[in-house]
């Protein structure tokens, strides 16, 4: 039998990082002890012993927001983090399409804040095609640039609240992002979430939770990334309900762990989607969008704290966290406080609430699930988000520590592929 002992390790258990030095035993693969280096020294022999000279040992980690297919599609894609203009966007699309010509191009991950040029129209995209079908998620996937090859694949999508010439968000976006993901092969797609999950794996990942929904991916999509080896899949589907029974009907059809994820009350702050309670700095009289009201919000947590199902909602502006609030309380209205914070309700992202809001979060039990990486890209005083907002909002932006000190359980996640699982 292989034995392991790590000397010197800082474990990080259920507690903060200890200050102290410790040892660990890991026989075949699982731990078999841990505790005072001092204890360790029978262990020894025939044990093949590192020293990590106080290096951190953690348990693996959870990434409690992620979109596998999505991020998996980028190792074969086209990554577009990198490229600095809406031409260099233009020079990419087409030569990838020289390389296979008529085949589907899934870009992701252009930021145009950064850039010197004007979004592409949609003619200048049309062009770099050369016909074939094109789907290009902005970074925070609140909108796309398509081409009208895949545009001809989305019905409604010209109708639809978010069209435009350019960039395409809201339910457009949402028609043209079916289209697209409808024309990804079974074969394509289970490469991707096979890629997806191998890597977090080899980040130490253990556990992802997987926010599917009906505008983002599909109930097939869910399904097939359950059954792949690697981490375990907990799966969240964003669709909104109105009773108990809606609820249940709906988790036995997806096999979901709960009704949120990305259940969206409002978009992004890049897109200027998330919803505001005063305009974007950088577009006067736009304050974004609003998907689900305080009512259906209430209807939803309702029903779900009937069923005894985790319910939950995509939320980033100070307008969309209002919203989730005022819902909370018709739910609480409606059921009682102790059944909503006994149903252990989730909200992802959180980026702009007040104190006062945090508080009743914390009384009623609800999970901030967040991603820090989205402040770290995006905040700072010259970040995006000071853009788009002025300084003063995007100072009081994801108050992670506040949130923490007013008993606000967090999860932490990359929302892969808006920020690397790594
Ligand atoms: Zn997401």
């Amino acid at each position: 039998m292989a034995r392991t002992l790590l000397l010197g390790a800082r474990l990080l258990d259920a507690g903060p990082i200890g200050s102290g030095a410790a040892a660990l035993e890991v026989e075949d693969g699982l731990i078999t002890w841990a505790g005072d280096p001092d204890a360790a020294g029978e262990r020894r022999p025939g044990a093949t012993v590192l020293e990590l000279d106080g290096a951190v040992v953690t348990p693996a980690f959870v990434d409690a927001h992620v979109h596998a297919t999505a991020a998996g599609l980028l190792a074969d894609g086209l990554d577009l983090t990198g490229c600095g203009s809406a031409r260099h966007l233009l020079d990419a699309v087409a030569a990838r399409v020289a390389q296979r010509p008529g085949a589907l191009v899934w870009g992701h991950g252009w930021q145009d804040q950064l850039w010197p040029d004007e979004l592409p129209s949609r003619a200048a995209l049309d062009r770099a095609a050369s016909g074939a079908p094109v789907y290009l998620s902005r970074i925070d996937v609140h909108s796309a640039l398509a081409s009208s090859t895949l545009l001809d694949r989305a019905p409604g999508v010209s109708g639809a609240v978010g069209w435009s010439q350019t960039a395409l968000s809201a339910d457009a976006h949402h028609r043209v992002r079916r289209a697209a993901l409808a024309a990804v092969d079974t074969a394509t797609r289970d490469a991707a979430q096979t890629a997806f999950l191998t890597d977090a794996a080899a980040r130490g990942v253990a556990v992802v939770h997987e926010c599917a929904g009906p505008d983002i991916s599909s109930a097939e999509d869910l399904a097939a990334l359950r059954t792949r080896p690697g981490p375990e899949v907990v799966g969240y589907w964003g669709e909104a309900v109105g009773t108990a029974a809606e609820a249940e009907e709906l988790l036995a059809a997806t096999g979901a762990h709960g009704l949120a994820g990305d259940l969206f009350v409002d978009g992004s702050i890049g897109s200027r989607t998330a919803a505001l309670r005063a305009p974007y700095a950088d577009a006067p009289g736009c304050t974004g969008n609003r998907y689900l009201d305080a009512t259906a919000i209430g209807a939803h947590v309702s029903a779900c704290t009937g069923a005894g199902v985790q319910a939950g909602f995509h939320v980033i502006g100070d307008a969309g966290a209002d919203a989730l609030l005022a819902g909370l309380e018709a739910a609480v209205v409606a059921t009682s406080a102790e059944a909503v914070r006994a149903a252990g309700h989730r909200v992802e992202h959180l980026e702009m609430v007040e104190p006062v809001q945090v508080r009743r979060l914390a009384e009623l039990g609800v999970v901030a699930s967040v991603q820090p990486l989205f402040d770290a890209f995006w905040g700072g005083p010259h970040g995006m988000y000071a853009t788009r907002l002025g300084t003063d909002r995007a100072r009081d932006m994801n108050p992670f520590a506040g949130l923490l000190a007013a008993g606000v359980e967090l999860a932490l996640g990359s929302d892969a592929p808006v920020t690397p699982v790594g």
